[in-house]
């Protein structure tokens, strides 16, 4: 028995419905999923109705942009109570920080003379956590680019003049809103980050686990994660963090997180409302 925890939808920057996502999860036989869209609860419903249909079992989550000195960090939120009010009021915001981020990169945009709508870019994403990859689709979209890459390496990259950066929560609060919704908190992808210095702060805010298995960890960076697992008595975690048809082919199915650590995650949250 084997997990993927980390899965985006087009609730954020997939293209996955979550209908599509899990009859994927389904063929590839994994027993249990999570549902990880970037600051949203938005599409698990859906995805908790498709993985009862498809007899997998369903974990809610998302994956929340914050940051810890200066270092951009995301940490995934397992097993949270989606009926949250505090978690689903500062979800808003988020999403109210990312609309508005979408019209400053527009504007960006408009003036080095490519003339896009916010609209044509919110009515693409129809979601309420678009980003830049929905720009990027939009401006392939209204033919004014040629492709993806181009849209990211000429305007959006960081650095680059239609990139506009993004105001973000400190990790620390990251983790405790996510407490509070009854959830585990996860740092999402640390061979990512390249900044394991920040890992005894986050430990110390009362991280609960880390993502050791991640489609772009070499097993070099796997082994390093799993033993400040164990330094920090942290729980394991593992996912392809699959986009659908984003940029390559959809990742789901690269990584196979034994189902024992879903349990550890089960087991903990448990514990805690004892
Ligand atoms: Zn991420
Ligand atoms: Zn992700």
């Amino acid at each position: 028995m084997f997990a993927d925890l980390h899965l985006h939808t087009f609730f954020s920057d997939g293209t996955f419905t979550p209908e599509e996502l899990v009859a994927r999860a389904s063929q590839l036989g994994f027993s249990a999923i999570a549902l990880t869209d970037h600051d949203t609860l938005e599409g698990c419903d859906r995805a908790a109705a498709a993985c009862v249909a498809a007899r997998i079992e369903f974990i809610a989550g998302t994956e929340l942009t914050a940051e810890h000195a200066d270092i951009e960090v995301h940490i995934l939120a397992y097993l949270v109570d989606t009926q949250n009010q505090v978690l689903l009021q500062r979800i808003a915001g988020f999403q109210a920080v990312r609309q508005r981020r979408i019209r400053e990169m527009v504007g960006a945009l408009n003036k080095l003379g490519l003339p896009l709508k916010a609209e044509a870019v919110f009515a693409l994403a129809n979601c309420q956590s678009p980003g830049r990859p929905h720009v990027a689709r939009a401006l392939v979209k209204e033919k004014l680019i040629g492709s993806l890459d181009e849209a990211f390496d000429k305007y959006l990259k960081k650095g680059r003049p239609a990139w506009v950066p993004k105001t973000k929560m400190s990790a620390m609060e990251a983790v405790e809103l996510i407490h509070q919704a009854g959830g585990l908190a996860v740092m999402a992808h640390p061979g990512l980050n390249r900044s394991d210095e920040i890992i005894p702060d986050l430990v110390a805010a009362g991280l609960d686990g880390i993502e050791c298995f991640h489609t772009k960890h070499s097993t070099t960076m796997a082994e390093r994660y799993l033993e400040f697992a164990e330094k920090y008595h942290l729980l394991v975690t593992g996912g392809s963090d699959c986009h659908g048809f984003s940029k390559q082919k959809p990742l789901i199915g690269t990584v196979k997180l034994p189902y024992e650590h879903v349990q550890k995650l089960k087991d903990k949250v448990a514990e805690r409302k004892r």
